[in-house]
């Protein structure tokens, strides 16, 4: 179900402890030479829906296109919020959401670039609706991050952006968008042993880096590796992964507010 196609009575009737309401955050920003600046979201909005659709009961928001993209900038197209209108914007939409009695509200981000910003979102949201929903964010990549791993060809630093992952994702969602004969492959030097580019790494400092410095065609990893065939596997895992956490989510307790 999509919010944008339902009429106010047919929200209207929903249950509200039962319904998940998602809301995907992605970016525009650049995606190498050949795939498009929408990527992040539209990645972010067919994973929700198919997992939705999967788990019925969970209705899906039109996603805000832009996300944080400041490092992004070097490169034509790429468009930022400033950090503090992604969350005002966020909180704006979730608190409408909570204001029409919604219990359970997810937010599905596809944008590595907004992983800080959804850490606090789902701090200081989950503290202002305490007692009247349960507010839960998430990053579809890092959630599948072992069914990933499995299926993953390219070795470390082949994933990280416009990628394995992402091109072969596209390939499948989107596959007239994606110009692969203008791909690149970049293995970048992130410069420290404790620093990692990888989609799937782990890192524990937390810094700015600039993707123009990274990579000069703002790919990093290897897209060499994708295919549609990966993108459909990819996909499913991602989907199957996010539908389960769906079924989990939906029983999760919300506690009583006290004062
Ligand atoms: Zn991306």
């Amino acid at each position: 179900m999509r919010w944008e196609e339902l009429t106010s009575a047919e929200i209207g009737a929903l249950e509200r402890d039962r319904t998940v309401v998602i809301l995907p955050l992605g970016s525009v920003e650049q995606h190498g030479n050949h795939l498009p600046l929408g990527t992040d979201t539209m990645l972010a909005e067919a994973v929700s829906r198919a997992a939705a659709e999967a788990s019925g009961d969970t209705v899906v928001m039109p996603p805000p296109w832009y996300g944080f993209s400041a490092h992004h900038m070097r490169f034509p197209g790429s468009i930022t919020l400033r950090a503090e209108t992604l969350l005002a914007l966020v909180e704006d939409v979730v608190a409408s959401l909570v204001r029409h009695g919604f219990r359970r509200i997810l937010i599905v981000n596809g944008h590595g670039g907004n992983n800080g910003l959804i850490d606090v979102l789902a701090s200081t949201l989950g503290n202002t609706h305490y007692g009247a929903a349960r507010i839960a964010a998430l990053t579809y990549f890092t959630l599948a991050r072992e069914a990933i791993g499995k299926l993953r060809k390219s070795k470390p630093g082949g994933m990280g952006h416009a990628c394995e992952f992402e091109t072969s994702m596209v390939q499948h969602v989107r596959p007239e968008l994606v110009k692969i004969a203008q791909a690149e492959t970049c293995y970048p030097d992130p410069g420290s042993r404790y620093l990692t580019t990888d989609l799937l790494g782990a890192q524990a400092i937390r810094l700015y880096h600039d993707f123009g410095d990274l990579s000069p065609t703002g790919t990093l990893g290897d897209p060499a590796f994708a295919s549609p065939e990966a993108g459909k596997a990819f996909f499913a895992a991602v989907t199957a992964e996010l539908a389960a956490f769906i079924a989990d989510f939906r029983g999760w307790t919300i506690p009583e507010r006290h004062s």
